[in-house]
């Protein structure tokens, strides 16, 4: 099938890549010439683990292209997914104006049927509004009788994560689309065929509220492990022993279930927030959600209270920093939590230095009066103390002798609990991790 993709982003480029992957022709588009002339060379854009030996592959086949306007992309495809980005506004809610700025667009490029498919994250009832904006701007020649049906609007939210999003879009646990039409309906099972995958078929708002609900189910995950850790350090408790005796329950799980310094990244705050705005607007109070959001601001007032007890004084300390994205195996700084704790830290007069393996690029851009190191040790030198903000594997093997060896005061601050097996009390170090027990 011909397929188009607006916004080339972290879902945007990997969807476009990995369906012409799998068998369609792939026209990718971005509204910034920068990004397309750099994938027109030929050059991945983001950091993904796999991605940029698979685009190229597929570049050379002539199954994957790159254009500049949704014009160009429309053309040539009968199914156009919006993979844009949908930013939080002050308030909370959703900011759509991509997304309406690109429904306008496919209507103008209208010359026949068309498929349109909202990729990106987006609240309950979104589709209608594509739908109604897409009828509002058809080229004149669509009125008339046949107006309403040329064209459906879709839903098939995306479940991939960054670090390891191919491997998830080739492998999902599931396809969810939402459809108000038998045709639309065949023709993203069609799509999806070759990935041999469970698909729930729904309508557009159910599949909408899917994506918001799953996200919101995560965070919670996570924010409870997050409460769990605060018990532990004070009752003499270690979370990694509460959560493993949990996880093995079926009915939980192991999965999200890990203590740190909070959740991040481009969707789980936004998503949250967004969906909090959406309940509010439906007339309920999410309350339980909103605990959600406080509890994971808390964690990382925690995670900054720690560091302040035990340095004691923070103005014109030196302190290391392990990692910098949001998450391991990403290139990712949106609403990293390592933000909010390295500009707490620098405001009380603390000298960062850092090194993260994949995202300093683009930690310069959001990062000012720090040092950027070339690896571990280079941030470790001359440290007061050490954070770990990303549990990147690289970590996992440092040489703990040679870290000490550089170190000013052998401190280390744990907050991906990646050193846990590691005993690094009998290696010389003082240890906090988060949820270990009393601190
Ligand atoms: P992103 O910011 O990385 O990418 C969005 C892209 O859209 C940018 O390249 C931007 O230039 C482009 N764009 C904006 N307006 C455009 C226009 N008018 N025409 C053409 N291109 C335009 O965002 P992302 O992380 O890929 O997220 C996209 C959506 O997918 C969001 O709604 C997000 O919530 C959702 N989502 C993200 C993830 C994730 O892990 N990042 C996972 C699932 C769902």
């Amino acid at each position: 099938m011909n397929i188009g993709i607006v916004g080339t982003g972290y879902v945007g480029l990997v969807t476009g890549v990995c369906l012409s992957a799998i068998g369609h022709t792939v026209y990718c588009v971005d509204n910034d010439r920068e990004k397309i002339k750099k994938l027109r060379r030929g050059i991945a854009t983001i950091y993904e683990p796999g991605l940029q030996e698979l685009m190229t592959k597929q570049t050379k086949k002539k199954k994957l292209f790159f254009c500049e306007t949704i014009k160009e992309a429309a053309k040539c495809s009968q199914v156009i997914f919006i993979a844009v980005g949908t930013p939080s506004k002050k308030n909370g809610d959703a900011d759509l104006t991509y997304v309406e700025n690109v429904a306008r667009q496919i209507a103008l490029s209208m010359d026949s049927y068309k498929l349109i498919v909202e990729k990106s994250t987006v609240p309950a009832e979104t589709g209608k509004r594509i739908e109604h904006t897409i009828k509002l701007n058809l080229p004149k020649k669509f009125n008339g009788r046949n107006r309403s049906l040329s064209f459906d609007v879709a839903s098939n939210p995306e479940f991939l994560r960054e670090g390891s999003a191919i491997a998830d879009f080739m492998n999902p646990d599931r396809v969810v689309i939402g459809v108000e039409s038998k045709k639309a309906e065949e023709l993203l099972k069609e799509i999806y065929k070759p990935l041999k995958t469970r698909v729930i078929v729904t309508n557009i708002t159910s599949a909408e509220i899917i994506k918001h609900a799953s996200n919101s189910f995560l965070a919670t995950k996570i924010s409870f492990a997050n409460a769990l850790s605060q018990i532990c350090d004070r009752v003499g408790a270690d979370i990694l022993k509460v959560t493993e005796g949990m996880g093995y329950d079926k009915r939980i799980g192991p999965s999200f279930l890990n203590a740190g310094i909070g959740f991040g990244g481009s969707c789980f705050p936004k998503d949250v927030d967004a969906f909090i705005r959406l309940s509010e607007k439906s007339g309920y109070e999410f309350n339980l959600l909103k605990a959600v959001r406080t509890t994971n601001e808390e964690q990382k007032a925690a995670f900054i209270r720690l560091i302040e007890d035990k340095l004691w004084i923070i103005k014109g300390k030196t302190i290391g920093v392990l990692g910098l994205a949001f998450k391991p195996n990403t290139d990712d700084m949106r609403n990293a939590p390592s933000v909010d704790i390295i500009e707490r830290l620098q405001a009380e007069g603390a000298k960062i230095k850092a090194y993260d393996p994949q995202a300093m690029e683009n930690a310069k851009k959001v990062f000012k009066g720090m040092t950027f190191c070339n690896d571990m040790y280079g941030a470790a030198k001359g440290s007061d103390c050490l954070l770990v903000l990303t549990e990147w594997d690289e970590f996992r093997k440092v040489d703990f002798k040679k870290l000490r060896g550089v170190m000013r005061q052998p401190v280390v601050f744990d907050g991906r609990n990646l050193y846990k097996n590691d005993n690094l009390v009998e290696l010389g170090f003082e240890y906090f991790g988060i949820g270990r027990g009393k601190v």
